[in-house]
């Protein structure tokens, strides 16, 4: 077999084997094909698309590429969960005690922020000293301890998805469907869990952009897990819209403990998106019979304050300072606090996540490229969000940074992510559907 064939045969439109596409990432995850070649393939790829079939093989071979996770001798029921990822997406956090703390257990690896969008290992690091690049057998520890773990992927695991996700960041290939879909599942699949919870985020601030879009990606993971025996659903959610009221790090983790701690003032999307993804994922692993007990027994371990306790229980297993999730004086704390006030009266219209993202990575929450450090106390604090009144020369948002001139130059953008008119606009959905969980 020839790379170049396979180059080929995808550029003139035709249909993979499942030997073909095996072939092509194993010599590449084992460095025999080089970079070029599989670029001109994922560029292939990104115009002529894959089919369901040729899907399946490739996330096949991308999990073959590496190990899987074992978790024989530890015991279920077991869960994984994914989001695509967000502004102020903070869900994580919260679901994963909330399902621990009802015996659910979750061995939970997750990535690091890029751009706009913000990464669950980010801000549990900013929890001093939390320990998040783990092996296999720790996290088998971890997990037969404390029910749960939150950690980075292990290097072991789908290697090729690693060197495929950068070629595809360097080549502009990212927005393919199917590559997306065999990116996600190989490594949810390589987690090693039988069910998993799929977080679709649409609209400005996320991947897709299109509701369609994010259904058919939804559909195509769940179809990708059921073919390797996976239980799989997904909710489908709304990102026009920034996700609770802290943009950042340090702060969507005391955004997380107020939820927890069953603070009334939890801002009512975030709220409602974490009691249905955790309650379907109660459904899942098949704790409950339908989503409404879920979300019942969710919010009791809420209430209960099982959850919270939980929570801590996980950070200060992995070393961090829990001192962290209720002290917002510890340091470091950001020393430029800057107000973004209303210039008119009026209804929040909409609150452009994009830019509140992008605003709070300026200001040191998250990284233009890989290299970038953060600085864990910055971030964006909303006071307002849509549909709320606003009164002229009232606070709407607070910049969180150590670096003047950046609040300076990004206060402009906050201001403008914030459309304000004389009319309350329509109720937006936080949940557009759910896909999969009538099993
Ligand atoms: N997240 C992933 O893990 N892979 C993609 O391709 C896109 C988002």
């Amino acid at each position: 077999m020839r790379v170049l064939d396979i180059i080929h045969k995808k550029r003139e439109g035709g249909t993979h084997t499942d030997e073909e596409i095996s072939f092509l990432v194993g010599s590449y995850a084992q460095g025999i094909t080089p970079d070029y070649q599989m670029s001109a393939w994922l560029m292939a790829v990104l115009w002529r698309g894959l089919s369901e079939g040729e899907t399946f093989a490739l996330t096949r071979a991308m999990v073959a590429s590496g190990d899987t996770l074992d978790l024989t001798g530890l015991h279920g029921p077991f869960l994984d969960k994914h989001s695509t990822g967000g502004v102020g997406d903070k869900t994580t956090l919260a679901v994963v005690p909330i399902l621990a703390s009802a015996g659910v257990q979750m061995p939970k690896m997750s990535g690091r922020g890029l751009g706009h969008t913000g990464g669950t290992l980010d801000k549990l690091e900013s929890l001093g000293g939390t320990r998040v690049e783990m092996t296999a057998d720790e996290i088998g520890s971890q997990v037969r301890a404390v029910g749960a773990c939150l950690c980075a992927q292990t290097d072991r695991l789908v290697p090729a998805d690693r060197k495929m996700y950068a070629l595809r960041d360097a080549t502009d290939t990212v927005e393919s469907l199917p590559l997306i879909a065999a990116s996600i599942m190989s490594k949810k699949i390589a987690g090693g869990c039988p069910s998993i919870l799929l977080d679709v985020k649409v609209g400005g601030g996320a991947f897709m952009k299109s509701l369609d879009d994010a259904r058919t990606l939804a559909r195509l993971m769940i179809g990708i897990g059921s073919a390797s025996g996976r239980k799989v659903a997904a909710v489908v959610s709304d990102m026009n819209v920034p996700l609770g009221y802290s943009v950042g790090n340090r702060v969507e983790v005391r955004e997380v403990v107020r939820l927890l701690q069953n603070d009334p003032q939890t801002e009512t999307r975030l709220k409602s998106l974490v009691l249905t993804l955790a309650g379907a994922g109660f459904l899942l692993a098949g704790r409950v019979g339908t989503p409404a007990e879920g979300e019942a027994l969710a919010s009791a371990q809420v209430a209960s304050g099982a959850a919270f306790a939980k929570l801590r229980e996980i950070i200060a297993y992995q070393g961090g300072d829990t001192e962290y999730l209720t002290d917002d004086r510890k340091p470091p704390i950001a020393c430029v606090q800057w107000e973004v006030k209303a210039s008119g009266s009026g209804y929040v219209r909409r609150l452009d996540a994009e830019a509140i993202g992008l605003a709070a990575m300026r200001l040191g929450a998250g990284r233009e490229t890989k290299e970038d450090q953060i600085n864990p106390a910055a971030g964006v604090i909303l006071h307002r969000t849509v549909g709320q009144f606003v009164t002229q020369g009232s606070v709407i948002a607070t910049l969180y940074t150590n670096d003047e001139a950046a609040a300076h130059s990004v206060a402009p953008l906050v201001w403008n992510a914030f459309a304000i008119g004389p009319t309350a606009p329509d109720p937006q959905p936080v949940i557009y559907e759910t896909i999969g969980l009538d099993i």
